[in-house]
C-alpha cells in the first residue's frame, strides 16, 4: 500500500515536526478512509510559533516594509494562487469533500482577495485633526495589531483562511495559523506558496492540530492582540472567556439557521435554484445554509414541483468528478449529527418529503440524502437549530408581517435570502430582516469588496471589505507642540 502523504508544521520560516513528534491522521470523507498524516502540534509549538510571529512583527524585515512593498508582496501571492487552482482544489476536495467543481470555482475567484487588500495597501491612512489648541499639530495614523491568531473551520478552508490573512498582513500584522484538524492540508500546500512569495520568517505560521488541545494556549497567549475565528458557538464561548487574559480583539463568524423567503411575485424557477444553492450546495455544510424555506402559500405547490423535480435529479456522487452536485459531508461525526436531527424531525411532526437518509449508491464515505421536511408551525428542533447537512425545512406563509417575525425568530442572524419582484418590498425586508448579510434575488453571492458577519449567536464582527483593514488596526494620535514659548503651569491639563 502506498505510504500516506505527511505534512509537517510552518514556524518562523521552517517546516517542522511537532515538539513531539506525534502525526494524527485526516480521512478523505469520500472513502471514510486517512490519506494523510499531519503534524499534531502541542502547546510548545504554539509558543514557538507565537513568540516567531511576535519576533517578526518587530523585525525590521516586516516592521520597516513600507505599505507599497507589502501590496506587492500580497499581489505575487494572488498570482501565485491563479497558478496553483487545480491542485490546490484538489487538496480542498480530498479533504473535506467538497465538489471539485465547487472548489475549483472558489479558489479561481480566491486571488481577487489578495488583489483587493493589495491594493488598500497604500490607502491606510490616518487624518490630521482640526485641534483646538493654538500652536498644536495633531494627526492620527492606523497602525497593526501585533500577533493574529486565526483559526479557521473544515468547510471552506483556504477562503476562510484568506478572508483573514489578507488584511491582517496588509495592515502589517503577523499571524499563526490554526486550520481545522480535519482539513489541514490545502493550507499546508498553500503555504509552499507563500514561502515562494518572499515573506519574512515568522510573520505567517501555522500549527496544526487538535483545538481541545492547543486552543487555549493558542487564544489566552499573552502575545496574542486579536483573534480572528470561524466556526462554531462552542468554541466561540471558550475564545471569548479566554480573551479575558489576553484582552483581544475579536471577531466570530458563526453559524445560522438563515431563511429564504419565496414572495408570490417572484421569479419561481430562480427561486427554486437560489434555494437548492443555498441549502444543497456544499451539502448543507455552510454557514449561509438557506436552511429554512417560507413560501408564500399562493405560489406553495407550484413552487414545490419545481423544488422536488430538480432535486430528485440531483446527483449525488463522488465530489473529484466533474459532474456531481452533491458529496460527502465531512466528517462520520456530521453525518451521524444529521441523522439524529432527521429522526427528531420525524419525531417532532416534520413530514419528510423527500431523503432522511444514507444514499444505496455510495456504499463507501460520509454521504448523505438531500432531504426535504414540510412543517405547518415553526416550533421544532429542526426549524432551529443548525444542522450544517443538505436538510431544508419548508413553511407557508401568509402576510409580510408574519414571515418577518418568522424569519427573525430564531437565535442566529447570519444571512437571509428574499425572492420578489417587488423592489419595495425587497428594501423594506432587507431592513427588517435580523441578519449580516441580506440577499435579494440571488443567494451564496461573496466578494471581496462585500463584508460578512453575523448578529446574536451568529457572532460579532466582520471579515471582507475596506473596513476589515482597519480592524486590523489601531489608531495612534501624535501630538506636536509647534511653539517655542516657555511651558505654562505644569499641573493643569493643557
Ligand atoms: P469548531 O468550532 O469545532 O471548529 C472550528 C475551529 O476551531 C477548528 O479549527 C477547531 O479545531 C478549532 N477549535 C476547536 N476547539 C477549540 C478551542 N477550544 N479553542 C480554539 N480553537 C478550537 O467548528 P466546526 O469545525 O465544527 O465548524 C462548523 C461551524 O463553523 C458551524 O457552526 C458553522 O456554522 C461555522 N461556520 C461559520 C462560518 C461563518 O463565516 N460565519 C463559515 C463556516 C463555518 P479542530 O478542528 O482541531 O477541533
Amino acid at each position: 500500500m502506498e505510504a500516506l502523504k505527511k505534512y509537517d508544521m510552518y514556524i518562523n520560516g521552517e517546516w517542522t515536526a511537532s515538539s513531539d513528534g506525534q502525526y494524527f491522521e485526516s480521512f478523505n470523507p469520500a472513502t471514510g478512509q486517512p490519506w494523510c498524516y499531519v503534524a499534531q502540534g502541542t502547546s510548545e509549538d504554539v509558543e514557538r510559533a507565537v513568540k516567531a510571529a511576535d519576533n517578526a512583527f518587530y523585525n525590521k524585515d516586516w516592521a520597516d516594509m513600507t505599505y507599497t512593498k507589502r501590496g506587492h508582496l500580497l499581489r505575487k501571492l494572488g498570482d501565485l494562487l491563479s497558478e496553483n487552482v487545480e491542485e490546490l482544489a484538489e487538496f480542498e476536495t480530498r479533504d473535506n469533500g467538497k465538489l471539485i467543481r465547487e472548489m475549483k470555482a472558489q479558489l479561481t475567484y480566491m486571488p481577487e482577495f489578495f488583489y483587493y487588500y493589495a491594493g488598500l495597501a497604500d490607502k491606510i491612512q490616518g487624518e490630521t485633526l482640526p485641534i483646538d489648541k493654538k500652536d498644536m499639530f495633531v494627526f492620527s495614523e492606523r497602525e497593526p495589531l501585533g500577533v493574529v491568531v486565526a483559526i479557521t473551520p473544515w468547510n471552506s478552508p483556504l477562503y476562510l483562511t484568506f478572508i483573514k490573512l489578507a488584511p491582517a498582513l496588509i495592515a502589517g500584522n503577523t499571524i499563526v495559523i490554526k486550520p481545522s484538524e480535519h482539513s489541514s492540508a490545502s493550507l499546508l500546500e498553500f503555504t509552499k506558496l507563500i514561502e515562494k512569495a518572499g515573506f519574512p520568517p515568522g510573520v505567517v505560521n501555522i500549527v496544526t492540530g487538535f483545538g481541545a488541545d492547543i486552543g487555549d494556549s493558542l487564544t489566552s497567549h499573552p502575545f496574542v492582540s486579536r483573534v480572528a475565528f470561524t466556526g462554531g458557538e462552542k468554541t466561540a464561548r471558550n475564545i471569548v472567556r479566554n480573551s479575558a487574559e489576553n484582552f483581544a480583539q475579536l471577531s466570530l463568524e458563526l453559524g445560522g439557521k438563515s431563511p429564504n423567503i419565496v414572495f408570490d411575485d417572484a421569479n419561481l424557477y430562480n427561486a427554486a435554484m437560489g434555494t437548492i444553492a443555498g441549502i444543497f450546495g456544499a451539502t448543507g455544510q455552510s454557514c449561509v445554509a438557506g436552511s429554512r424555506l417560507f413560501l408564500h402559500q399562493k405560489i406553495y405547490d407550484e413552487f414545490m414541483d419545481i423544488l422536488v423535480s430538480r432535486v430528485e435529479k440531483i446527483k449525488i456522487g463522488d465530489p473529484m468528478s466533474a459532474d456531481s452536485e452533491i458529496g460527502p459531508v465531512a466528517t462520520l461525526n456530521q453525518l451521524e449529527s444529521i441523522e439524529r436531527y432527521v429522526e427528531t424531525g420525524l419525531d417532532e411532526g416534520g413530514k419528510l418529503l423527500l431523503g432522511g437518509k444514507r444514499p444505496e449508491h455510495m456504499k463507501e464515505g460520509w454521504y448523505f440524502e438531500p432531504t426535504i421536511f414540510e412543517h405547518t408551525e415553526h416550533n421544532g428542533c429542526i426549524t432551529k437549530e443548525e444542522i450544517f447537512g443538505p436538510v431544508l425545512s419548508v413553511m407557508p406563509f401568509s402576510e409580510e408581517e408574519e414571515v418577518i417575525k418568522l424569519a427573525n425568530s430564531t437565535d442566529y442572524g447570519l444571512a437571509a435570502g428574499i425572492w420578489t419582484n417587488d423592489i419595495g418590498r425587497g428594501h423594506r425586508l432587507s431592513k427588517r430582516l435580523r441578519a449580516g448579510i441580506v440577499w435579494v434575488n440571488t443567494y451564496r453571492s461573496i466578494s471581496p469588496i462585500a463584508p460578512i458577519g453575523g448578529s446574536k449567536l451568529s457572532g460579532y464582527g466582520r471579515e471582507g471589505g475596506l473596513e476589515s483593514v482597519h480592524d486590523y488596526t489601531q489608531k495612534k494620535t501624535v501630538w506636536i507642540n509647534t511653539s517655542s514659548a516657555p511651558m505654562s503651569d505644569p499641573f493643569i491639563i493643557r
